[in-house]
């Protein structure tokens, strides 16, 4: 029989996709559904970097590209770490790839033998264990619930070591969560990690800029692990530019050599265009990057008010990203006015888009299957539409 790889079988697709895909759906039917689902942020890309990338076309940047970026991109980025993290590479460290999304594959399918041991604090963002699993890793998942601010604690790290344990994936700011690290709570987990000089750490810092405590901290920073930790990052959440699919690792050398080795086979470098434009954002004005940042408070402010006036909804107030998650045990074993059953947050999901046209994402699929996540980067006007909404349907429940 004809039929895909088990590999691809045991892949589950991502379900901040489809239930973006559900909404556009919905809303092509004429329903007015408003998608809090899709994390990505809802401004346009700031104009000197739309200017960047016209001035690569009109130029004839139409040419593959080094596999590995641009070396004036790679050099930007390089004076960027040093700028806002006070890190230090060289350009021959940096991987530029399809997204962040891509870097963090990368980087574990450069890392990962089957069996090998991958530590994923829940909440965690859905890619990262389905990419555990591409890469026949094993997921070992540690529980951060809404009552220790969903961050885990150096004594859980401990406990989660073993022997097989081949890397960390920590994400600060996260998604799903919002939650933000303080310097002193990463130096407990470096602290532990310092410990075992085998482990290598996976530092997903793509929301760094979306950041309402002022100061961003990269677990980078800190001397024993320097030489054993990749920082990813791109230009998806900080200049509003998703769609450009622009992403790196800035990695030690013997794993920037292996992804660039990698990428070499198959996807090549990223798109040339996208390259010089990410140059333009990451050496341009940051005055953007601010201007945004200022919108997404204002934006949790409103979303989190709202959602703590809903009775039964548990809300965290997240120092960053732009997400709200929400722990919404209370309605889970409800039934709907249409009959339905609210067994879990996913059947709380659907209900929501089905009835109040509002579309979320469950808990489930973050690995914390009482809690759901909202995206708050979108127009007032719509966050508080959307609120409503939500609290009239959840209200309805029985
Ligand atoms: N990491 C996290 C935590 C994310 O939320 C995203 C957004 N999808 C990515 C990585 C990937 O971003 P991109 O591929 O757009 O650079
Ligand atoms: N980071 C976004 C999200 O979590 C984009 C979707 C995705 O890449 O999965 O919604």
């Amino acid at each position: 029989m004809l039929q895909v790889s088990n590999r691809i079988d045991k892949l589950s697709p991502s379900e901040t996709l489809a239930m973006s895909q559900k909404s556009a759906e919905l809303k092509a039917q004429g329903v007015d559904v408003i998608n809090l689902s899709v994390g990505e942020p809802d401004f346009y890309t700031p104009a000197h970097i739309k200017e960047a990338a016209m001035k690569a076309i009109t130029e004839n940047y139409s040419f593959y590209s080094p596999v590995n970026g641009y070396s004036d991109l790679r050099q930007a980025i390089v004076e960027k770490l040093k700028r806002d993290n006070s890190l230090d590479y060289a350009v021959e460290q940096i991987v530029v790839s399809n997204g962040a999304k891509q870097s963090v594959c990368n980087a574990l399918l450069a890392i990962i033998n089957p069996g090998d041991e991958v530590i994923v604090p829940a909440p965690y963002w859905v890619s990262y264990v389905e990419m555990v699993k591409l890469a026949e890793g094993k997921n070992i998942i540690i529980q951060a619930g809404i009552e220790q601010d969903f961050k885990i604690t150096p004594q859980q790290l401990k406990a989660a070591i073993t022997a097989r344990t081949k890397a960390i994936i920590l994400c600060s700011p996260s998604n799903p969560t919002g939650s933000v690290y303080s310097r002193k709570e990463l130096q407990g987990l470096a602290e532990v990690l310092a410990g075992h000089p085998e482990i290598l750490i996976l530092s997903d810092e793509i929301y760094e800029h979306i950041n309402y405590t002022g100061t961003h901290e990269s677990i980078a920073q800190f001397d024993a692990l320097a030489s054993r930790t990749i920082v990813i990052n791109g230009v998806s959440k900080a200049y509003a530019m998703t769609g450009w699919r622009i992403g790196f690792i800035a990695a030690p050398q013997w794993i920037a050599k292996a992804c660039n080795k990698l990428q070499g086979q198959y996807t090549s470098g990223p798109s040339s265009i996208s390259q010089k434009a990410a140059v333009a954002a990451f050496a341009g004005d940051q005055s953007c990057v601010a201007e945004m940042r200022q919108a997404f408070l204002r934006r949790r402010n409103l979303v989190a008010s709202l959602c703590k006036d809903i009775p039964g909804l548990k809300v965290n107030m997240p120092q960053g990203a732009f997400y709200l998650f929400p722990q919404c045990s209370a309605y889970i074993g409800t039934t709907a006015p249409d009959g339905r059953a609210i067994a879990d947050s996913s059947d709380l999901a659907m209900y929501l888009l089905e009835t109040a046209h509002v579309a979320t994402v469950g808990g489930a699929a973050f690995g914390a299957p009482d809690c759901l996540r909202l995206s708050y980067a979108t127009s007032d006007e719509s966050l508080v539409e959307a609120i409503k909404r939500i609290r009239q349907a959840l209200l309805a429940l029985k």
